[in-house]
């Protein structure tokens, strides 16, 4: 064949075609410098003789050193993917989706071929695929699936000093496989250096550790306690970048509210700075930051600029960003908290441990020494910060693993082999919602109901509700419901200017008094009208990106109706059979209006009150039922339907009584009299 400029035949686009190769030939090339000179590269070898020798090995290394996203290549390199695909666990979806990135960019494969990622939702994966980063709730969905995982060589459970409910129930999950498939490497690697919790449980399981560069760190606490945290981070954030040599700030913020108000007002304030001051460039990065801008934060910062990183805790071992030399530590997060005795959860913004400020502070030395400033006294700091965050299995409700280890043909939950066993009561409590919900019977049984609500990756609350659509016949509206319930709180959009624009499109949905759900309902189906128009997002304001994903999920919905025989059908008009689809999984949130204008709930009596954002606000209906208690100035209920209350009786006999639901008549009789 002549070659490329042989003549006048000189072929272009196989010049070009050339090219474009040694360009990503070089980029590869780069990457592979980089990779080299990642702390691991030094210990690939020894790394992977260890893994030859020993069946689970305990991995420990500083965050930074490369475990992630190097362990998984080495093991394919040496030929593990040859009988099976390498799997690797991650507490968060967006560490999953950014790692999986980088990975394949480094191994220079599409994403979603060689190199996935699986979360809920989401599957970015393919025939092809043999390396699969997923979150760990995903790889304990798959053992629904594939009980013993046959389709992996390897088991690589990252983050594990993160104590995530599912990895927690992993650990129990894989070290019970691990025994009759001897030819399954597992891996529990971990960032921090108490290892020896996890060899313990893993039958003295190995340790290898990967020795971290680290800089020093200065540390600085204020003199006196912050009134506000967020005020104290965004003037820290400013005098640095005001004062300090060149290098980045990260700060540590509790979630996404948080992190735009700090964004908005660090933007008004720089603009003030006036133009002799550097660029400050400012990313955010929380759970649901949109895809396209979660890799900004890997951009390199350009010359004379300084870059702020507003991170949730997702910065704290999950991502590493490298050229960070200063961090804020406000010193909180936003942690789950169980009531087992009410059954209720909430998230509450909570003073984080010992372990996580080291951590945190630990972010600025990486690549030199850096210099932590803790808005906190170091007084705090020694006296009232726990020394490890509770693992989350013995802070949350328990439902959703219960159901889940039940479909395994786990029976004996209470002995299970937990590394930290979760509370006796919550576990009582777990069952005996899921008896409330027919999920079991009386003998703890899976029953039919279970084994279908087992089948959807939600909340059993809600999947009981979108099981029970099939009894109203409005399965199809109810998917809609729970598809929007599960994009969260970002469906409606409210700027500053317009605010009674909006406000004005939003109770347009509100019509007739209709409910949250309900409301939602209209918001899908409109949309659908107008074939799934962007125009007519922006025109009632609405976020369309929370749309497509509501659709997205909706579909997925839909699939899982018809693997558990449930018909799609539709019953808009008949608006009382969907409310009580509603109940029908969520009858252990009512609440009935009081006196004063603030609510009961029926069971375990406690005061909640109607978020300000529900279009029942103002209506006061007399019994509600609601999605979920949020905890800010008050215990709001959010997203709410009315109820009749003899529904209650009607749905969930078992559950309650007439007199629970009896208007206050029970309460002028002696005692005793009026009960059932
Ligand atoms: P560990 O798991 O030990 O904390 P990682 O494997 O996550 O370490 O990180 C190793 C290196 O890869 C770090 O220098 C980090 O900056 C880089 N890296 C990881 N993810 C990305 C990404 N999405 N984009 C750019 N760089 C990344
Ligand atoms: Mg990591």
């Amino acid at each position: 064949k002549a070659s490329v400029m042989d003549g006048d035949n000189v072929d272009y686009e196989e010049m070009e075609d050339s090219l474009e190769k040694s360009k990503a030939k070089s980029a590869l090339e780069a990457l592979l410098e980089e990779r080299k000179k990642l702390p691991i590269y030094p210990y690939r070898d020894e790394l992977l003789k260890a893994v030859d020798e020993h069946q689970v090995l305990v991995i420990v290394g500083e965050t930074g050193s490369g475990k992630t996203t190097q362990i998984p290549q080495y093991l394919h390199e040496a030929g593990y993917t040859k009988r099976g695909m390498i799997a690797c666990t991650q507490p968060r979806r967006v560490a999953a989706m950014s790692v999986a990135a980088r990975v394949s960019q480094e191994m220079g494969v599409k994403l979603g071929h060689e190199v996935g990622y699986s979360i809920r939702f989401e599957d970015c994966t393919s025939e092809k695929t043999i390396v699969k980063y997923m979150t760990d709730g995903m790889l304990l969905r798959e053992f629904l699936g594939e009980p013993d995982l046959a389709s992996y060589s390897v088991v690589m459970v990252d983050e594990a000093h993160e104590r995530t409910l599912s990895t927690d129930i992993l650990f129990g999950l894989v070290k019970d496989i691990s025994r009759f498939r001897p030819d399954l490497k597992l891996l529990i690697s971990s960032a921090t250096l108490d290892a020896e919790k996890f060899s313990d449980y893993f039958d003295s399981a190995p340790i290898f550790k990967i020795p971290g560069r680290r800089y020093p760190v200065e540390i600085n606490f204020t003199k006196a306690p912050e009134a506000d945290y967020l005020d104290a981070a965004i003037v820290t954030s400013l005098q640095i970048h005001v004062t300090q040599p060149p290098g980045d700030i990260l700060v540590f913020l509790t979630g996404q509210e948080e992190i735009e108000t700090a964004e908005e007002i660090l933007k008004h304030r720089t603009r003030g700075l006036g133009t002799k001051i550097a660029e400050l460039m400012i990313c955010p990065i929380y759970a649901n930051l949109p895809t396209e801008l979660q890799a900004k934060i890997f951009e390199p910062t350009p010359e004379g600029a300084r870059k702020v990183v507003l991170a949730t805790n997702i910065a704290e071992t999950s991502l590493t960003i490298d050229g960070i030399k200063y961090v804020i530590d406000p010193g909180f997060c936003k942690m789950k908290s169980y009531n087992p005795r009410t059954g209720m959860e909430s998230l509450l913004i909570t003073p984080i441990s010992k372990a996580s400020a080291m951590q945190r502070a630990g972010r600025s030395g990486r690549t030199g020494p850096g210099k932590c400033f803790r808005l906190y006294t170091a007084y705090n700091f020694h006296n009232d910060l726990d020394d490890n965050t509770v693992p989350e299995i013995q802070r949350t409700n328990l439902a959703n693993v219960v159901l889940m280890l039940k479909s395994l043909g786990i029976h004996d939950l209470l002995h299970f082999d937990f590394m930290d066993p979760p509370p006796a009561e919550a576990l009582l409590k777990a069952l005996e919602l899921l008896f409330a919900l027919s999920a079991l019977n009386k003998l703890g049984e899976l029953t039919k109901v279970g084994r279908r609500m087992a089948e959807f990756p939600l909340d059993p609350m809600l999947s009981k509700m979108i099981v029970a659509s099939e009894k109203y016949t409005c399965s199809e509206d109810i998917i809609s419901i729970a598809a929007m319930l599960s994009v969260g709180n970002s469906i409606f959009y409210r700027p500053k200017d317009k605010q009674v624009h909006a406000d004005n499109a939003r109770l347009n949905f509100h019509t007739g008094n209709v409910g949250d759900h309900i409301a939602l309902l209209k918001v899908y189906n409109s949309w659908k009208e107008t074939n799934y128009s962007t125009q007519w997002c922006y025109e009632n304001y609405i976020q369309v990106r929370s749309m497509k994903r509501a659709r997205d999920i909706r579909d997925q919905l839909a699939g899982l109706l018809e693997r558990v025989e449930i018909e799609l059908t539709s019953n808009s008009s008949d608006v009382d059979g969907i409310k009580k689809s509603i109940t029908s999984g969520f009858f252990p949130h009512s609440a009935r209006l009081q006196k004063n204008g603030s609510y009961r709930t029926v069971k375990h009596p406690q005061t909640v009150h109607i978020h300000p954002s529900s279009g029942l606000a103002q209506v006061l209906p007399r019994w509600v039922v609601y999605h979920e208690l949020v905890l800010t100035t008050k215990e709001y209920m959010r997203q709410i339907t009315e109820l009749k209350p003899d529904w209650l009786v009607e749905i969930a006999p078992h559950y309650y009584q007439l007199k629970d639901v009896e208007d206050s008549v029970s309460k002028k009789m002696p005692r005793g009299e009026g009960r059932a």
